[in-house]
């Protein structure tokens, strides 16, 4: 491809909307343009980026045997509402009407549709296991579409369901799944970890996130501090266990003391003199059912993750000023669990642990002081609330956690039964007993796995693509286009790496030779190949590699095999 004719526009200047690296850099090489908020336009470049981690994620679900479908991206509205998504899923999901004004959404995700296939075709355990996949635009009407490709609206997901016998049959494909996930980032130059992640209410189901690793990240990733451990979890999921000593001291008397204005844990603590680990922080929640006190201590925070998954409710919202007003009596600030009525108290079982402890009195300016859960109130419901941090020990091991920020580019998921159940997709066994179909379900984003890749890859002049998924590997710039000679030259090293194999762009406007190579270091090729008219006199070229920025002269006469060394290097 000659650069004169290709659709790059790179531009000069950061764009103003954008935050994130890749965002920015994706805009400003000339990979895309925005059409709407989340919704992009890929340019010749981005799409042969993405081309390639598409094939990448094909030959590894092939591998593992899984069959290529293309399932439709608008769904009709009864498949969601025998699943019961019609209404959870919320407004994140496109939901339209065609002209006789039946219901369709735009299909976030395929569990639905593939579950309906599946139950229609699929009728014999000598039909099983099945993995079927799709790589496809998926809708979500995310409430912050932001950081480019990161968060859209519309992006590009690789879907496979894997459909089995039993939970054994699950767990066989689940490995595969993690096998082929591990190898696709590999093979995309990436740095990843597989993280343990947060399954939802389900509870209970095996689910891992991949992650790569980069500041960026939205995602909090706690990994274990000894590499032979392993244990890495999201936030979201992570957990600790608790260090708190058992009760030694006598029981105080429960008294009521004047904190006027002190509403925070810091402003407690300053103003009774005690440390904030003998505080029960209170906050109160409302669901879509009830309202909810849940407390930790107060050196901790909660997780409302796991609140949410402790509290089978559909809706979790921090309860406004006047819902706090009328549960506990008392402006917000003030809420402790003793006394406490008509609402769920949820402990995490550190409180259980607590002496002598301190918490509001729900009454305005005032706290209880030598307040002992196993005597002044029951919680409801005793349940690991904490939000896990870098510096607490490792669940497994003890080790120190360490914590990075992470890009969730794929999850891997075991659903079980919970769809085939829903729309009574069924087989029969052996004995010709009906049974469900075990299922699991496993995503990779590959809009966001290009965005995640530049975020681990650029330097202040632009992109530094990882060879396997660059979208061209070489860019050949004649220094000078006046020259005929070099010009004749140039020509002849672009048609010779083209003939081999090696997939190369010849520079050939009418620029100078510092413009071309910033547009070329900020585009990202592996290789450049100058042709320069000092060189040529001598017979050699330069190859400059982007990543290392090393510069080597090779000889005119071996550029394709010098080249082609050099990216075998890099693979
Ligand atoms: P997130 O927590 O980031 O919203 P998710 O857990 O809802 O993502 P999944 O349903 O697991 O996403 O989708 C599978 C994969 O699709 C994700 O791992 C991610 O790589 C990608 N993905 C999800 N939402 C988006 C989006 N809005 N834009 C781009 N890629 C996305
Ligand atoms: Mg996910």
């Amino acid at each position: 491809m000659r650069i004169s004719n290709l659709l790059l526009p790179t531009l000069r200047e950061v764009p103003a909307e954008a935050e994130v690296i890749s965002h920015q850099l994706l805009l400003r090489a000339g990979f895309m343009r925005k059409a709407a908020a989340g919704v992009y336009t890929l340019l010749p470049l981005a799409w042969r980026v993405v081309r390639k981690i598409e094939q990448i994620i094909r030959e590894e679900m092939d591998r593992q045997g899984g069959q290529e479908i293309m399932m439709p991206i608008i769904q009709p509205a009864e498949l969601w509402q025998e699943s019961g998504r019609w209404d959870v899923y919320g407004p994140e999901l496109f939901r339209l009407k065609d002209r006789h004004g039946r219901d369709f959404c735009l299909g976030p995700t395929h569990e639905e549709i593939i579950t309906s296939l599946v139950k229609g075709e699929v009728n014999s355990y000598k039909q099983l296991p099945l993995l079927l996949y799709q790589i496809q635009n998926k809708y979500r009407d995310e409430r912050r579409p932001r950081f480019g490709l990161m968060r859209g609206r519309e992006f590009i997901m690789k879907d496979l369901y894997s459909f089995d016998r039993d939970q054994a049959g699950l767990d066989v494909s689940y490995n595969k799944m993690y096998e082929a996930y591990t190898n696709v980032f590999s093979r995309c130059g990436l740095q990843f970890r597989p993280v343990v992640a947060d399954s939802g209410a389900i509870g209970g189901s095996d689910t891992h996130e991949f992650m790569v690793l980069a500041e960026s990240g939205e995602a909090t990733v706690l990994y274990c501090g000894d590499e032979k451990c392993g244990y890495a979890a999201n936030q979201e999921r992570a957990e600790t266990f608790s260090a708190a000593s058992p009760i030694t001291n006598a029981l105080e008397q429960l008294q009521t003391v004047a904190t006027p204005g002190c509403r925070t844990v810091n402003e407690v603590t300053e103003l009774l003199n005690v440390p904030p680990e003998k505080i029960i922080k209170t906050v109160i929640y409302t669901t879509d059912k009830e309202n909810v006190a849940a407390m930790v201590r107060g050196d901790r925070e909660i997780n409302e993750i796991k609140l949410y998954n402790a509290l089978d409710c559909v809706r979790l919202d921090l309860a406004d000023e006047q819902t706090v007003q009328s549960v506990t009596g008392a402006p917000v600030g003030y809420a402790g669990p003793v006394g406490l009525s008509g609402v769920r108290l949820v402990a995490d079982p550190e409180i259980t642990k607590m002496v002598n402890a301190v918490c509001g009195a729900n009454e305005k300016d005032k706290h209880l002081v030598n307040v002992n859960p196993q005597r002044d109130f029951k919680p409801d419901v005793i349940i690991d609330l904490r939000l896990v941090k870098a510096g607490e020990p490792c669940p497994h091991c003890g080790s120190e956690l360490h914590e990075a920020r992470g890009i969730e580019v794929g999850q891997v998921f075991k659903l079980g039964t919970k769809y085939s159940k829903a729309l009574g997709g069924t087989f029969l066994d052996e004995n010709g007993k009906a049974k469900p179909y075990v299922m699991g379900c496993y995503g990779i984003g590959v809009t966001r796995t290009m965005a995640a890749a530049v975020e681990q890859n650029y330097d202040d002049r632009g992109i530094i693509w990882p060879v396997q998924i660059a979208p061209y590997h070489v860019i050949v710039v004649p220094v000078s286009n006046k020259d005929q000679k070099l010009l004749q030259a140039a020509e002849t090293i672009y048609n010779g790496l083209n003939a081999t194999g090696v997939e190369t762009v010849i520079d050939d406007r009418p620029e100078r030779a510092g413009v071309k190579f910033n547009d070329a270091d900020l585009v990202g090729y592996p290789v450049r190949v100058t042709v320069g008219s000092k060189g040529l006199a001598n017979g050699q070229v330069e190859l400059y590699l982007r990543r290392d920025g090393e510069t080597v002269l090779v000889p005119l006469n071996n550029v394709v095999g010098a080249v082609k060394a050099k990216l075998r290097q890099m693979d």
